[in-house]
């Protein structure tokens, strides 16, 4: 059983307290974002009451505070994945942007006419939509890894597909819908072999289970820091300096500078040349007690939990009749994420009556339109666990399930 004391760790979590339509809380919306527990709470705050100030360029006591503190948290985010040092480290606002800076920077320099991106049928639009809009600039065409009916990448597909046209290949550690893990280090070193660049979606992995992006092999590895227990607004993109330095600048402006003319201008060092601007300080600053959070944890623990939760949930699920649960069967396959549908029951409808029941999931297409085209459903519901969700609140969920049954697929009284 888990090595988490998941009543301490509530206790960490105010937003747990609360009751929903008279029932208390059951947050399953965690591959969406997560809630905070007290200490990333108290961080923003101490940032605005005691070292708020812009960084990096102030010779005063609060901006040199703010600067250190800032730079400290790049420094946590290393350490936090493996990365060899704090200079690969560049933060975004989320996920999304940093694969869109990835697109602009490297994309537009590197791709001519014919290149290929190979990306897989379970994409996040945010690791479609970058990659569509630079292919249509450049003249690469995009390539797609199928699936297998339990959801898993067709390793027929991987050999096949990942060539010598290949520039990039983009594919998710951990589906958002399917909460499939993919085997990243193999697809890495396979794209590698064509000269191939290797860009890791983990923004369903970092917050979930232990990640060393140097074991990885990855070229770009992306996450949100909002998905792990840290403030919206911080995105981070990792990737070797020597590769940050080639890249041109994204966003362009103040901070990302060395020396400005009206003629021309030359870039800071990395990884400041992609953060153009004021930045999300007091965010960074606070995402800095999320990881430390996660850490004391543990991610082996985080993992070993989640697993749990999500063994018990499918089975539960799988008890209630025309419950239909999508992706691996084996939950050592898959992360904590279990998306289903009930027969006959739209789930915005049983999403809504959850609700009623406290219970807050998700549903809909969770931004990953071409993969409900292959599963065939317009829509999914989805339940989605982290580390404060208990075995019990899965009792909730069941319940509510079992009332949407009852509600919805009621026998329609016919006339005598
Ligand atoms: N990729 C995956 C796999 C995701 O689950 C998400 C968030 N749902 C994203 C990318 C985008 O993250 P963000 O919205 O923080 O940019």
């Amino acid at each position: 059983m888990t090595a988490l004391d998941i009543q301490r760790i509530r206790a960490d979590f105010p937003i747990l307290k609360r009751e929903v339509h008279g029932r208390p809380l059951v947050y399953f919306d965690n591959a969406a974002t997560t809630q905070k527990p007290q200490a990333v709470i108290d961080a923003l705050v101490e940032y605005y009451s005691t070292y708020n100030a812009n960084i990096h360029r102030g010779i005063h006591a609060l901006a040199e505070e703010a600067t250190a503190r800032y730079e400290a948290t790049r420094q946590s985010v290393a350490d936090f994945i493996g990365a060899p040092s704090a200079d690969c480290i560049v933060f975004t606002r989320n996920t999304t942007e940093s694969i869109n800076l990835v697109a602009h920077a490297w994309g537009r320099k590197n791709l001519q006419p014919g290149d290929e991106i190979v990306l897989s049928a379970m994409e996040h639009h945010s690791d479609i939509v970058p990659w569509q809009l630079l292919a249509q600039a450049t003249g690469a065409r995009l390539r797609v890894l199928g699936i297998d009916d339990e959801g898993r990448l067709l390793s027929d597909d991987i050999e096949r597909l990942i060539g010598e046209k290949t520039k990039l290949v983009a594919v998710t550690q951990m589906s958002n819908v399917l909460g499939t893990i993919n085997p990243v280090e193999q697809i890495a070193e396979l794209a590698h072999q064509q000269g191939a660049l290797m860009l890791v979606d983990a923004a369903q992995s970092i917050p979930h289970m232990p990640v060393d992006v140097q074991a990885l092999g990855a070229d770009f590895v992306v996450f949100s820091a909002h998905k792990m227990l840290g403030p919206t607004g911080v995105g981070v993109l990792y990737a070797p300096r020597d590769l940050l330095e080639e890249m041109d600048p994204f966003l362009t402006g103040g901070e990302m500078i060395r020396r400005v003319t009206y003629e021309d201008s030359s870039w800071n060092d990395v990884p400041w040349k992609f953060e153009a601007g004021t930045p999300n300080i007091g965010d960074v600053c606070a995402f800095s007690a999320s990881l430390d959070y996660l850490s004391d944890l543990g991610m082996e623990n985080v993992r070993a939990h989640e697993i749990d939760l999500v063994t018990v949930a499918m089975r539960r699920l799988s008890q209630i009749e025309g419950v239909t649960i999508y992706g691996p069967r084996n939950p050592e396959d898959r992360g904590g994420v279990v998306a289903f549908n009930l027969d006959d029951v739209h789930p915005h409808d049983l999403a809504t009556v959850l609700d009623q029941h406290g219970v807050a999931i998700r549903a809909g297409h969770h931004c990953a339109q071409p993969l409900m085209g292959r599963l065939d459903v317009v829509a999914t519901a989805r339940a989605s666990f982290y580390v404060y969700n208990s075995e019990e609140e899965l009792d909730a969920l069941v319940e509510g399930i079992e009332a949407a049954a009852r509600l919805f697929r009621a026998p329609v009284p016919t006339r005598a």
